[in-house]
């Protein structure tokens, strides 16, 4: 039995997800870990290590080994993965023996950075290792019928990267990746706080601000939020009071480069499947595509329809679980 586990993993740049076909998602963790460099050793891995950043003595440092959607270190982003499996086949009270593994890993990832992820999981005690492409994974999970001989297009936007990618018959048939995503939302709203306000806020602050109050276009219901940070004069810590229209204008820059690639890819589509677009719409999936207004500011933008994933953030994750068995079958169309 055990050794028929089949176990799907999403090595997202910002979450980590493990997904086994009997039990759903088991883990879902950011990708972070802390390192104490003395000893090299890992004291932390995933919620907890987050929930240090910014917080640590000068020797414990967390890592995002995946930042920017390639995988930066991969000696601790295999580390990492190890620590997430040792979790779950805890966590499941069961011996991962022998199980048969899919893996999507950031688009970016070169055939070296893949080797070494296979590595790790095959070391782990894995049967079968697979990698698969991400867009495949992530449509596959957002129900959409991947092998029929139809256009779906998918547009992940994840921590790192934003990718949109063209599927059809098994097969991704265009794509294109941008190295915006989440992470320079962040990054956009701290360098905007830090000039209007001469206030240096954290990484995490930042995300909670766009989170709660971050849209995609300008013309929303305007809201405000209190935020605190280090005012760079003074040194001390100061609140203020920020609108969501000044996040909008931090956030404007990165939405359209996605916009942009959208377009890039939408134009490079073979016309026989353009028609499909038409009639059939995009899918939006990654944490990005929960950003408020994202769907409706794309429709107004693309003038196909624009669909929300089911799970925008588990869609990766559910399709590389469901991919098991379509592997065999992927496989044969790629050669
Ligand atoms: P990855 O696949 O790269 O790990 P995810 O698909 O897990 O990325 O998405 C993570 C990103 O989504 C983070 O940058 C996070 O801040 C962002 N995110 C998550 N929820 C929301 C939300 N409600 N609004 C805006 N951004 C969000
Ligand atoms: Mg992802």
């Amino acid at each position: 039995m055990l050794s028929n586990a089949e176990i799907g993993i999403d090595l997202g740049t910002a979450n980590i997800l493990i997904y086994t076909k009997t039990k759903g998602i088991v883990l879902n963790e950011p990708s972070v870990v802390a390192i104490d460099v003395n000893t090299k050793q890992v004291v932390a891995v995933g919620t907890e290590a987050k929930q240090m950043v910014g917080k640590t003595p000068k020797n414990i440092i967390p890592i995002r080994p995946l930042r920017d959607g390639v995988i930066a270190d991969y000696d601790v982003t295999a580390q990492m993965l190890k620590a997430f499996l040792k979790k779950v086949s805890k966590k499941m009270g069961l011996s991962m023996r022998k199980p048969t593994v899919v893996v999507c890993t950031p688009a970016g990832s070169t055939a070296v950075e893949r080797r070494a992820i296979h590595n790790a999981i095959s070391s782990y005690g894995a049967k079968h290792v697979h990698i698969i492409e991400e867009p495949v994974a992530a449509a596959i999970g957002a129900d959409l019928p991947v092998d029929e001989p139809i256009a779906n297009v998918i547009v992940d936007i994840g921590g790192g990267t934003a990718e949109v990618g063209i599927i059809s018959f098994g097969g991704v048939v265009s794509s294109n990746s941008v190295r915006v995503g989440g992470d320079r939302m962040d990054e956009e709203i701290i360098q905007y706080i830090r000039k209007k306000y001469n206030i240096l806020i954290g990484e995490r602050t930042a995300e909670n601000i766009k989170m709660e109050i971050g849209y995609a276009y300008e013309d929303h219901p305007e809201q405000t939020m209190e935020i605190r940070g280090r005012d760079m004069v003074t040194g001390l810590p100061k609140t203020v009071t920020i609108s969501s229209k000044e996040v909008y204008a931090a956030l404007k820059e990165s939405l359209e480069q996605i916009l942009e690639a959208i377009r890039a890819t939408l134009e490079d589509c073979p016309p026989e499947l353009s028609g499909d677009i038409v009639d059939r719409g995009i899918v939006l999936t990654g944490g990005g595509a929960l950003l408020h207004g994202m769907q409706e500011w794309l429709t107004r933008e693309i003038i196909v329809p624009v669909h929300l994933a089911p799970n925008p953030l588990e869609s990766v994750a559910i399709g590389t679980g469901r991919a098991i068995k379509m592997i065999s079958k992927l496989q044969k169309i790629a050669k």
